[in-house]
């Protein structure tokens, strides 16, 4: 069994055929996925995919892109709609200075807000940090100062400091198809020094698809590709990187119950 810690399954990529893109991650062995939330305006249409799939949970939080937009959105609001027997963590948030799509202090003041209901909550953050590794490593000694928050660093691109600093913090960190790519040299090597109960995989579906389909759209499905990746990174069997990640999943998300047997 596999688990897709994150994936976009709203965009309008998938509104075709999402229901035929959820059957084939669990036919593949993916039998958990949570499809994450990047503006809580259009939270209800991402509860409603998880509310029709019984493999399907979500969250609820603003994508640091859309943190002007949402400057709104306290952390009351948050911790009201987490409280949806289906939604399993906050955010995407952070911070984004690759694109720099929303002023950086939006994006700052957002983060605060949802690291705020992850440590009232206790769901885990989901965290986006791209270009931003000295103010992301700041936020995150400064907030966990304040009270601990389960968090995950998800679909690591960053540099090793701020996976060394993650973990130190007790976060998660999650490798995306960027770890199947050929330059990827630097992340594997990243990938060997997290401690092996903190990792763990995901698509970031519809985009960065894993290798071979790189470039294609990318799907739930396809998390089985990066994870055979990370096997051969840390020197496991491939049945020992899914038990591993898998373990790591719902000791994190621990909200979402464990599926028994072969099906549930
Ligand atoms: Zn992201
Ligand atoms: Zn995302």
């Amino acid at each position: 069994m596999l688990v897709d810690s994150h994936c976009h399954l709203d965009f309008p990529d998938f509104s075709d055929e999402r229901d035929a893109v959820v059957a084939r991650a669990v036919a593949a062995g993916v039998r958990r996925m949570v499809t994450i939330s990047t503006r809580v305006k259009r939270f209800p249409s991402i509860l409603e995919i998880a509310e029709s799939h019984a493999e399907v949970y979500c969250s609820v939080g603003t994508h640091p892109h859309n943190a002007a937009e949402e400057t709104d959105v306290t952390t009351e609001e948050l911790v009201h709609l987490s409280q949806h027997p289906k939604v399993v963590a906050i955010g995407e948030a952070g911070l984004d200075y690759f694109y720099d799509r929303a002023p950086r202090d939006a994006q700052a003041t957002g983060f605060r807000r949802h690291i705020a209901a992850a440590r009232e909550t206790g769901l885990p953050l989901v965290i986006h940090s791209r270009d931003a590794d000295a103010d992301m490593a700041a936020i995150l000694e400064d907030e966990t100062g304040k009270g601990a928050f389960p968090f995950i660093l998800h679909c690591f691109s960053s540099g090793r400091g701020l996976a060394e600093t993650g973990v130190k913090l007790g976060g998660y960190v999650s490798f995306s198809g960027i770890l199947t790519f050929k330059k990827s040299d630097e992340l594997r090597k990243i990938a060997r020094n997290v401690p092996r109960d903190r990792l763990l995989v995901e698509t970031d579906a519809p985009y960065l698809a894993p290798q071979p389909f790189r470039g294609k759209r990318n799907e739930p499905a396809y998390v089985a590709y990066t994870a055979m990746v990370l096997a051969e990174t840390i020197g496991v069997e491939a049945g020992e990187l899914s038990a591993i990640t898998t373990d790591n999943f719902f000791r994190l998300f621990r909200k979402m119950p464990r599926p028994n047997g072969r099906s549930g």
